[in-house]
């Protein structure tokens, strides 16, 4: 492989900054791929900053990764030179446990490689992502994209669009159904356009009433901004399932109030403070609170057919990687309408 380039963090303080690094040849079942666009997902920020306590410097971010293909192994059958190819959040498993054979190697049983910042099983060394302009990956975790999308607006598809799409059809969200979504960001505008697209009822909520309008938009059926406590109200008793993609602790009281007898409250949003409840909202409804992480490889490839059956794509704004630490500042402010996705072209000047 030529030397690899991108933007890394050195330490959980620092700004991102130019790096470069080196990455294997591509074995007989791996690609190589040039990336084009990689998009900007609020774990980025967490990990860039050890907000989890797992980091590992220096580290590459990215794992929204949409390249075209430079290199195939000899016994590569789902790509050839100059596909597209795109990459999520998982770049490898151990391919043996049970839910790594039904295509569910999120939750590989040894545990997946992330994409970056994690020890490849490969070569031992740590992984580095997509804040870059090239990637080696086992064809099995890369994914074919409909011809039909924009690119730069397919890369959040691949953790955010997954992201949110899995647990709204494991909860088997559709016609009938009413779901509320809280926190409207990069993994919040997927939620409510897939939501929307499934048949639900949608309720958007959101700490800025100034996204209003883009919820609308967006294919909400109605909006709620949280800190109005009566219109909180007016929805108690009434959701069938709540989904949670807020980045910032909160409490999850107000939510769990809403939820019908039986309903679930799904979080996949992951602050560094867990989320706060009272039980007793628990007990008088017989609610769940429950978990979803990504999504598996079958599923992934499932979510990117269906966005482009449905012409689904994220809303974003494209940056050159000169401006990532200005992105991240704008995340924490709630300022992204609603995915920042880097054009890598950009490394190149
Ligand atoms: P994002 O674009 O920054 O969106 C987060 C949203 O949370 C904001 O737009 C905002 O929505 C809401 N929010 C922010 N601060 C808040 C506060 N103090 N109180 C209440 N709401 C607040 O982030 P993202 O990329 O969508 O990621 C969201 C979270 O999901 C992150 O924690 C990320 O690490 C996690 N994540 C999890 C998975 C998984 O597999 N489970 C995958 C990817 C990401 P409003 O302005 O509408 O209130
Ligand atoms: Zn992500
Ligand atoms: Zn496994």
């Amino acid at each position: 492989m030529p030397s690899s380039k991108g933007y890394a963090a050195l330490d959980a303080q620092s700004a991102l900054a130019p790096f470069t690094f080196s990455r294997r040849d591509p074995g007989v079942t791996e690609i190589a791929i040039e990336i084009l666009y990689c998009g900007v997902c609020h774990s980025d920020l967490h990990m860039a900053r050890n907000e989890w306590g797992q980091s590992i410097y220096p580290m590459v971010p990215g794992h929204e990764i949409v390249g075209r293909v430079i290199a195939t192994g000899s016994s590569v059958t789902k790509f050839k030179m100059g596909d597209v190819a795109a990459v999520g959040v998982i770049v490898d498993s151990c391919r043996q446990c049970a839910p790594c054979n039904r295509g569910d190697e999120h939750f590989c049983q040894q545990g997946a490689t992330l994409t970056y910042a994690a020890p490849d099983r490969v070569d031992g060394s740590i992984t580095m992502g997509g804040y870059s302009n090239n990637y080696v990956v086992d064809e099995r975790f890369a994914h074919t994209v409909p011809a039909n999308l924009d690119l730069a607006s397919v890369a959040p598809l691949l953790c955010a669009g997954i992201t949110t799409y899995s647990p709204l059809r494991h909860w088997k969200v559709g016609p009938g159904k009413k779901v509320g979504l809280v926190g409207l960001g990069g993994l919040g505008h997927m939620a409510l356009k897939f939501a929307h697209s499934f048949g639900a009822h949608v309720v958007q909520f959101t700490t800025s009433p100034k996204k209003k309008e883009d919820a609308l938009r967006l294919g909400a059926d109605e909006v709620v901004v949280s800190s109005d406590a009566n219109a909180m109200k007016a929805h108690a008793n009434s959701f069938d399932f709540i989904l949670d993609a807020v980045s910032a602790p909160h409490s999850l009281d107000d939510y769990l109030a809403l939820l019908k007898l039986d309903a679930t409250m799904t979080l996949v949003g992951l602050p560094d403070t867990p989320p706060t409840f009272g039980v007793f909202n628990l007990i008088t409804r017989r609610a769940s609170i429950a978990g979803s992480m990504i999504g598996g490889m079958v599923e992934t490839q499932e979510m990117l057919n269906y966005c482009g059956e449905h012409n689904i794509v994220s809303d974003v704004e494209v940056i050159p990687i000169q401006k990532i630490n200005e992105a991240f500042e704008r995340l924490l402010k709630q300022d992204v309408k609603y995915r920042f996705v880097i054009d890598m072209s950009s490394l190149k000047g």
